[in-house]
């Protein structure tokens, strides 16, 4: 059997028989999951577009960036009673989802873009200008999510507009960064990467959660990582995991603690 198998069996069987007996208070997995396995929904290997506990945003309900965008069902109900909400104080300013929920393959191609340099990041090659791994894994993960360790993975996170901290410090930027802070813990959404943690990912003002569920989805991803003591991140599951896997824990959990 080949050993990528062996883990996901033993992954599968782990989360099947241990989460609701190994203090993950009040799981009801079968509720979370809807069938697919613990193990493989958490790390985003599942499809959203074929998930029973997902939906596609309507541009009805929620505008989007154009491109399918997916969100569980209970996360998108409360996104577009808030989007109604903003909508009606200020009317005709931008508000858009430009990326939801990423699958593995999708986080996949975004590390490995970046890694080895067909994705720029701050307008370089970091395949050419950073040599040594566990730095050049550090200067990625300042905005992006090894696979399968994304909160984009679980159907609960969703980033707005544009994808830059200084857009949000005027004009329309400003009025729906002020008004999330103001009034998206109403509908249950936190900004886990908020400014002045001491580690983990930067400050990111456009990315939102839906803390209902997410907080469910950290406390078993962090069990998850426990049990397996970094298995899921064998070094053939993507470029760099061999120097960057044992650093999935610490930006996983450094979030704002109103998301926990
Ligand atoms: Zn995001």
């Amino acid at each position: 059997m080949m050993r990528s198998t062996v883990i996901k069996l033993y992954l599968s069987l782990l989360l099947t028989a241990c989460l609701p007996a190994c203090g993950a208070a009040n799981v009801d997995t079968g509720t979370l999951f809807s069938g697919t396995a613990p193990a493989d929904y958490l790390r985003g290997k599942y499809s959203p577009a074929e998930h029973p506990l997902f939906v596609r945003l309507s541009p009805q309900e929620v505008p989007t960036d154009g491109r399918p965008q997916y969100l569980r069902k209970e996360a998108a109900e409360k996104l577009s009673a808030l989007y109604r909400e903003f909508q009606k104080e200020h009317p005709g300013v931008r508000f858009q989802v430009v990326s939801s929920t990423r699958t593995w393959d999708d986080q996949k191609w975004i590390w490995e873009g970046k890694w080895k340099g067909s994705i720029l990041v701050d307008g370089q090659r970091l395949n050419e200008t950073i040599q040594e791994p566990l730095d050049r894994a550090k200067k990625i993960l300042q905005y992006s999510s090894m696979p399968g360790t994304s909160r984009h993975h679980w159907g609960t996170d969703f980033d707005l507009n544009e994808l830059y901290n200084e857009y949000y410090d005027h004009g329309e930027g400003a009025v729906l960064y002020d008004w999330m802070k103001k009034n998206a813990h109403r509908f249950g959404f936190c900004q886990p990467y908020t400014a002045g943690r001491n580690a983990g990912y930067q400050e990111e003002r456009w990315h939102w959660s839906y803390m209902p569920l997410s907080a469910q989805f950290i406390s078993l991803w962090k069990k998850l990582y426990q049990e397996m003591k970094g298995a899921i991140f064998g070094a053939d599951e993507f470029a760099g995991a061999a120097h960057a896997g044992h650093l999935a824990l610490l930006y996983v959990e450094t979030i704002n603690q109103e998301c926990k």
